[in-house]
């Protein structure tokens, strides 16, 4: 495999969550009949929804994922401390959303400096799994370091056994992708969370899609697996409505992995930010040089 081919398979997972979080924060809370009425299908970046965000825009779930790889790229491998720090600038920044178990663990390690809550069963939402790409790039040579790295991170604001085993299903998917292994990899990495975890069986789909992690995993999975192009997998996921930025974010990060940045469409990339498109590339390099693959 070539560098060419990790490195384009990267980019479309970082690109492509940008994508399916700017995409999806359009109608985020919303339901799919709800969508439907309003849009028809929704498949274009025109910002807006209850963020009332510019076209373009994105949401904490990419904003949190570049906190975490700038963390990492400035000091050339791993410092928590770095990544919490990260954290509480962003949160200072005043950003457009941030949700309240982020909120709650980032004002904790800035009030107290203590890097990770205890353990919490109303920790399970999305906003651990959602952030951790940098992490899976920095370490597609070292599953050993993914595991511990990710958890660090997800322990800063989220502490629930099923957040932390999403997290690193998510992320097991993606090395597999980008290291440009079979699908049948990546059912396996699937079937093994449900094994641990009858709740996150996805078929049959239940229509759930909030922020609730089990309720994500589901959506991003069923999506996944049941579609066969970068933009109709991405389309039929934030047109689930519910947490449609971060299904879309995490349904575009797998499926940027799978067929790479040539497939993601022309006019969701040009109407990303620039500037934030500009960054994605840097960071992906250098996290991929990172982990030695450049
Ligand atoms: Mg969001």
């Amino acid at each position: 495999m070539s560098t060419e081919q990790v490195l384009n398979r990267a980019l479309g997972a970082y690109l492509g969550f940008a994508c399916g979080d700017a995409l999806g924060a359009t109608v985020e809370f919303m339901t799919p009949k709800q969508i439907q009425k309003r849009y028809g299908v929704h498949q274009d970046i025109i910002g807006g929804g209850w963020l009332g965000l510019e076209a373009g825009q994105v949401t904490d779930d990419t904003q949190m994922s570049l906190a975490i790889g700038q963390a990492i790229i400035d000091h050339q491998g791993w410092n928590i401390q770095a990544v919490a720090d990260n954290f509480v600038a962003w949160l200072e920044s005043d950003p457009p959303d941030i949700g309240n178990t982020c909120r709650r663990g980032i004002m904790r390690y800035r009030d107290s400096g203590e890097l990770f809550g205890l353990p919490r069963d109303d920790d399970a939402g999305n906003g651990a799994c959602m952030r951790n790409l940098p992490v899976v790039l920095a370490t597609l040579n070292r599953l050993d370091y993914f595991n511990e790295w990710s958890l660090q991170q997800s322990h800063i604001t989220h502490n629930n056994p099923l957040s932390n085993a999403a997290t690193l299903t998510l992320g097991h998917i993606v090395n597999h992708l980008i290291n440009g292994h079979d699908m049948a990899a990546c059912i396996q990495e699937a079937e093994r969370l449900i094994s641990q975890y009858s709740e996150f069986s996805y078929n049959p789909y239940s229509g759930k899609a909030s922020g609730y992690i089990v309720d994500t995993v589901q959506t991003v999975l069923h999506y996944f697996f049941g579609t066969d192009s970068f933009e109709s997998c991405l389309i039929a996921t934030v047109n689930q409505g519910g947490d449609a930025d971060t299904t879309g974010a995490l349904v575009g990060m797998l499926a940027g992995a799978k067929y790479g940045v040539q497939q993601i469409p022309e006019r969701w990339l040009t109407q990303l930010d620039q500037q934030l498109v500009a960054q994605i590339r840097q960071q992906t390099t250098g996290l991929i040089r990172l982990a030695g693959l450049l």
